[in-house]
Order: structure tokens, then C-alpha cells, then sequence
């Protein structure tokens, strides 16, 4: 049966999928809505529209519509750097021993090295599509930066990046990737913005978080016309966008009538995770499959494992909506020695109810671990993985290792979402033998938790 299935498992171009799937429209128990910071009331798309595209913020509330077309222009992007494969791990499962059946669908076969790109494209068409000069956004490790570059040279809008500091000094080349695509590149904390000094003030020496470079990205948004903020996860419109992801890996899947016993992704806010899985727990909520889906976080940034399912705001400067979320709270700072991405405090709205209605399962790991999983990842399967991705490469690994204690022959998915040839500073500690891990405190933890607004 096995030698069936070959290596890469490609969809042809036209049967890339012309629709994006809003898993909200299957969802019974919905995702709480995005409230006002000052009045605690329901956002409706008015009060979206200083902030975000029309069409984005139109997608971003909508709880009902279960497919959306994909305009021709975004198909056409697409088309450059899709589909992508659906690729069997034969040789990790040699190596490994299992008789486990281990899948990946790798999105990092762009110049951005990551699946971000599949929402940026969509959110740069449609702020080029409502007339605007340009966009405002944050970017931490700096794939979506990078993403978000590409996407506006292609339909040539301005593009200011606002990255956390401490990528922006462990990542210079992130930096001239962005600047070749043509976007302006500002270490966050800036001093450029209100919300930049404040945190510059209160924290002095800060390296800087994803929580503060929103606000910041916000802010710039706002005051200056013609510009919008767009976010490169989280949102529900960006687990729409990467719906894609999911599509093509369950029609890759159906080709061979593979059915994953196990579904496995990195979580830092829950876009690659929530697009993934989209169609498999669609499938799920309408009682029509059952699937083990599992969602891997940093142990050094636990928000679904060890934060609290309130609302919280979703940047620093609290200038941003509340959502309600798995949420370490939004002051929330990963330990410096936290390596790579995912280190955002909390969690998309949508994984979040899921997780909490019980449709998926949740689990962090050490970056140590981490890191020894992407090492035997590169070594076997050839491909350098992003720290990211490796999040849930260890534990599809340890899953492959279970089914080779039981002799079980499951059928392993997880996603492997990007590459890490900007990730040499933290492969560098790995080997150099000088990588800790860095486990928050309850106190710490709780700490930060008790500064969630009260609603
Ligand atoms: C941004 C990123 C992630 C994490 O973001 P999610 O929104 O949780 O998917 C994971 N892997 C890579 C390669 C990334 O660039």
C-alpha cells in the first residue's frame, strides 16, 4: 500500500482551491466578538474601518459565510508559488523506525519562507483594491514582514515594517530582504511613535515584543492617511487566507485516500494551526469525521496550556481591540533567551474556542527539544525547518515514537511551515551547546494574567 504514495504528493495547478473556508460558519459555540477598549460593545465593521481594510474588516466579522471566492488576481499570485506539496517522510520514518505513516505540507517554497504569504497577498489586494497609499504593520522573527514586502511590491503599495528589536539586531539580513522588496524597516520599540516612547520610558532597554510593535504599527495606521494596519496572524481573516493550507492538503490527502489519525501544528497566534485544520474540523463540527488534532506552543510562551480563556487586548499599548482568548496577558514578555518565533501572548479567537469546546488538544515543548527535533528534521528529510516549525516536527516525532512502542500504523499530518536559513543566530547556540530553555513561573505567569482588563 505505502509504495504507492510517493514522496511529493502535488495537486495540479488547477486544482489549487478557488475558495477560502471560514471554519466560523460551522462553529456552533462561535468565537466571542471583538469588543471597544472604552465601551466594552460589539466592533461592527464601521468601527473596523479606521483601522483595517474594508473588505478585511467585512471578513473579519463575519461568522456565517462559509466559502469566499478568491478574486482572480490573488489565484494568479498564488499560482507562482502554488500548490504546495504534501510530502512523505519516508525518510524520517526509516530513521525513526515507526511504523508510523508521517506527512507534512511544507509552505516554505517562497522567498519569505513561510505560509504568511498566502495572507498577505489577500490583504494587499484588497487595500490596493480600496484606493490606498499603503500599509503599517509588526513583524517579530520577520517572515511576515518579509511576506508582507513581497505582497506590496507585487501591487505597489508602501509598506512600513515595525520589528521587534531583538530580531532586528539577531536578524539583519531579515531586514535587507524587506528593504530589497522596498519596504521601510523601524526596530520597535521606536521612538517615532507616542506608544514607543511611553514603552521606551517605562521599560527602558526593552528588546521589544509583537504586543508593542502592533501598537505601534497601529498608531502610524491611524494618523497617517491612506494607510491601514494589516496583521500577519491571530485575526480571523488571516485563518480564512490560510485556509488554503488545509484545502490543499486534504484534496492531496483524498487523492490517496490517506485520512490523518493525528494533525499536528505550531501555535504562536494560531494562523498556520487554524488554517491547517480548517476543512478537517469543519468536518468535525458538521459529525462527519473525527481527527486528533494537537496544537504545540513554546513552553517559554504557553498561552493556550498555561494562560487564561478571558479578554484581553492584543498589542502592548492597549490600543487595539479586546478579544477574548487564550492570553498570558498583554504585557506578556517571552524570556530574551527565547529563540524562536511564536511569541505572541495570545491566541486566535477561533483556536481558542475550539481548544476550549475540545476539538483540539494542546501541548508546549522546550526549545532544546525543539531544536534537537530540527536538527534530525534537516539531517533526514534534507529540508533546514524554521525554529517555528519545529515545534510540531518534535512532536510528530514523539507521536511517530509512540506508534512504534504500540505498532500502530497511524497516519501523522502536521505542518511545516517554514524554513530557517534566517534562524543561524539560534541553530548557532544549539550547537555551540549554549541553548537554555526558559520556563515562566505560576508567579510570573499569574503576574502577568492579573493585568487583563476586568470585563
Ligand atoms: C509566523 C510563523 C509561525 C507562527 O504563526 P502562526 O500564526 O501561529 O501560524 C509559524 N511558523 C512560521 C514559519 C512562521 O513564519
Amino acid at each position: 500500500m505505502s509504495q504507492e504514495i510517493p514522496y511529493k504528493i502535488y495537486l495540479n495547478e488547477n486544482e489549487i482551491p478557488k475558495q477560502w473556508y471560514n471554519v466560523r460558519a460551522d462553529m456552533k459555540n462561535k468565537p466571542a466578538p471583538l469588543l471597544k477598549p472604552g465601551t466594552h460593545e460589539p466592533l461592527k465593521v464601521e468601527d473596523l474601518e479606521p483601522i483595517f481594510c474594508t473588505e478585511l474588516a467585512k471578513q473579519e466579522l463575519d461568522d456565517t459565510t462559509p466559502y469566499f471566492d478568491i478574486p482572480d488576481e490573488i489565484k494568479g499570485f498564488y499560482k507562482m508559488y502554488r500548490p504546495s506539496p504534501v510530502v512523505r517522510a519516508y525518510c524520517l520514518e526509516k530513521a525513526l523506525g515507526t511504523p508510523a505513516h508521517i506527512y507534512y505540507k511544507f509552505e516554505g517554497n517562497n522567498t519569505s519562507g513561510s505560509h504568511k504569504l498566502n495572507s498577505a497577498i489577500a490583504q494587499a489586494y484588497y487595500a490596493k483594491q480600496q484606493g490606498l497609499k499603503g500599509v503599517t504593520t509588526e513583524t517579530g522573527a520577520g517572515q511576515w514582514g518579509t511576506a508582507l514586502s513581497m505582497a506590496c511590491a507585487y501591487f505597489g503599495l508602501d509598506c512600513k515594517v515595525y520589528m521587534v528589536k531583538v530580531s532586528y539586531e539577531q536578524k539583519p539580513f531579515r531586514r535587507e530582504v524587506m528593504r530589497t522588496y522596498g519596504a521601510s524597516v523601524t526596530p520597535s520599540p521606536s521612538m517615532d511613535t507616542d506608544i514607543g516612547r511611553k514603552i521606551n520610558e517605562e521599560f527602558p532597554g526593552t528588546t521589544g515584543s509583537l504586543g508593542c510593535a502592533i501598537s505601534e504599527a497601529v498608531e502610524v495606521a491611524v494618523k497617517n492617511p491612506g494607510y491601514r494596519y494589516v496583521l500577519g496572524s491571530v485575526l480571523g481573516q488571516v485563518l480564512l487566507h490560510q485556509s488554503i493550507i488545509g484545502l490543499e492538503a486534504k484534496a492531496a490527502l483524498d487523492k490517496y485516500n490517506v485520512k490523518p489519525d493525528i494533525i499536528i501544528g505550531c501555535a504562536g497566534g494560531g494562523s498556520n494551526l487554524g488554517g491547517l485544520i480548517s476543512p478537517f474540523v469543519g468536518q468535525m463540527l458538521r459529525g462527519e469525521e473525527k481527527y486528533r488534532i494537537i496544537a504545540v506552543e513554546p513552553a517559554s510562551c504557553p498561552s493556550l496550556t498555561r494562560g487564561k480563556y478571558v479578554y484581553d487586548f492584543c498589542d502592548t499599548g492597549k490600543v487595539t481591540p479586546l478579544a477574548k482568548m487564550y492570553t498570558l496577558g498583554s504585557g506578556y514578555i517571552p524570556a530574551p533567551n527565547h529563540a524562536g518565533g511564536l511569541r505572541y501572548h495570545g491566541m486566535s479567537s477561533i483556536v481558542s474556542q475550539l481548544y476550549d469546546d475540545g476539538y483540539l488538544e494542546a501541548t508546549s515543548v522546550k526549545q532544546t527539544d525543539v531544536f534537537e527535533a530540527a536538527e534530525m528534521f534537516a539531517r533526514t528529510e534534507g529540508i533546514l525547518p524554521a525554529p517555528e516549525s519545529s515545534h510540531a516536527i518534535r512532536v510528530a516525532i514523539d507521536e511517530a515514537m509512540k506508534c512504534k512502542e504500540t505498532g500502530e500504523e497511524k497516519n501523522i499530518l502536521f505542518g511545516l511551515t517554514g524554513t530557517g536559513y534566517f534562524d543561524l543566530v539560534a541553530y548557532q547556540k544549539y550547537n555551540d551547546g549554549q541553548m537554555e530553555d526558559y520556563i515562566p513561573t505560576d508567579e510570573e505567569i499569574a503576574a502577568s494574567l492579573a493585568k487583563c482588563p476586568k470585563i
